[in-house]
């Protein structure tokens, strides 16, 4: 089951911190414009640099309809997530949604 095009928790709940190597000013694909400095070689989502969280590059409503407006180009903590870790599930319980079985 893929519980995550109706979730979206994750994306406001952690801070997502990546090498700048990732972005695409560097050469890589994370589009630069949605991403904040942290130091001379991490960065962040931007939106998940402040309280409340929320990535920039989500679309919709958490718990009912999400999406992710760069996937293809989300940078590596995105595409390591896992659905229905331990912080996926505190991620869903952090905004009030089932625990995934
Ligand atoms: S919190 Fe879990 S179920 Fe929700 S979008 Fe993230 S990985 Fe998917
Ligand atoms: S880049 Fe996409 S998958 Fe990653 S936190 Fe932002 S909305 Fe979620």
């Amino acid at each position: 089951m893929n519980a995550c095009p109706r979730c979206g928790a994750c994306c406001a709940s952690y801070s997502v911190d990546f090498s700048v190597c990732e972005l695409e000013d560097m050469g890589g694909q994370v589009p630069s414009g949605l991403a904040v400095e942290v130091n001379h070689s991490t960065c962040r989502m931007r939106g998940t640099d402040h309280l409340p969280v929320r990535c920039a590059a989500l679309t919709g409503k958490i718990g009912d309809t999400v999406g992710c407006g760069i996937y293809e180009w989300r940078p590596s903590p995105c595409r390591e997530f896992a659905e229905g870790s331990d912080a996926c599930q505190r991620a869903r319980t952090r905004h009030k949604l089932p625990y995934l079985d």
